[in-house]
């Protein structure tokens, strides 16, 4: 497989804390933006799911590997998709 040369526009957060991604299905145009500029090629384009205007729309297929670098929701020109951090330390403190 080939390796991903896109690297992010801002350094990534620390490690320690981990991401969700957030995409409303019906505001996405699909437009490949988000995807084009990922870094870790974490958001495909559904081959067989549509919107309600008919338009395939963005998934996350790697939500695991998420280096929370946000250039994703930065380019969003629909304001469809956004980043959730998860610091990993509060999550532990809670257990
Ligand atoms: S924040 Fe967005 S662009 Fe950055 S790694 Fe995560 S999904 Fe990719
Ligand atoms: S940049 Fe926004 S509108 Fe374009 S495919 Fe990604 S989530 Fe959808």
């Amino acid at each position: 497989m080939l390796k991903s040369k896109r690297s992010p526009i801002l350094p990534p957060p620390p490690p320690e804390n981990k991401y969700e991604i957030f995409i409303d299905s019906e505001q996405c145009d699909g437009c490949e933006l988000c995807l084009s500029f990922c870094p870790k090629d974490i958001i495909e384009i559904s081959e067989d799911k549509f919107n309600s205007r008919m338009l395939h729309y963005a998934t996350v297929v790697k939500p695991d590997e998420c280096a929370g670098c946000r250039q994703c929701e930065r380019l969003c020109p629909t304001v469809s998709l956004y980043i959730v951090e998860i610091y990993i330390k509060e999550e532990k403190n809670n257990e």
